[in-house]
């Protein structure tokens, strides 16, 4: 078991004895906008991200927080998007698009490839350096 660290809060910057990822503060404040939301989303099953932030104040990175949690469940509410942190297409789940998630992973493979040969070559310094010193 592991003793709570003191840490700065995410959300806030207080400090707080770290037993969640968050102070308690704004802990209970996730929750009372929690079950705002989900009240405004019941009786309003087809609205926007927009217009949950309008109509409870909850903050739309907060909303979008309880998606990726899996506490709103979406699939129930169609309209109930929020941009691709890349390139602003609407989506319901993830921080990007399926299209940039690709995008990202084929850059991934790249670098990881390229830190492979990074490795490589220092593994054969002697190979490497009679390459350069055939060039020379
Ligand atoms: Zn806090
Ligand atoms: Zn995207």
């Amino acid at each position: 078991m592991s003793t709570p660290q003191l840490t700065n809060c995410p959300k806030c910057g207080k400090l707080f004895l770290r037993i969640r990822n968050i102070c308690d503060d704004c802990y209970q404040k996730q929750e009372a906008d929690f079950l705002k939301a989900a009240a405004y989303l019941r009786d309003h099953s087809g609205i926007t991200m927009q217009e949950l932030n309008d109509g409870t104040g909850v903050t739309v990175p907060q909303i979008r927080q309880f998606i990726w949690e899996g506490r709103i469940l979406v699939d129930q509410f169609p309209n109930l998007s929020y941009p691709c942190e890349t390139c602003g297409n609407l989506i319901q789940k993830g921080r990007q698009c399926s299209s940039c998630i690709n995008t990202l992973k084929k850059l991934a493979n790249e670098i990881e490839k390229r830190e492979d040969k990074g490795d490589l070559s220092k593994n054969q310094d002697g190979l490497a350096g009679g390459y350069i010193s055939h060039y020379l």
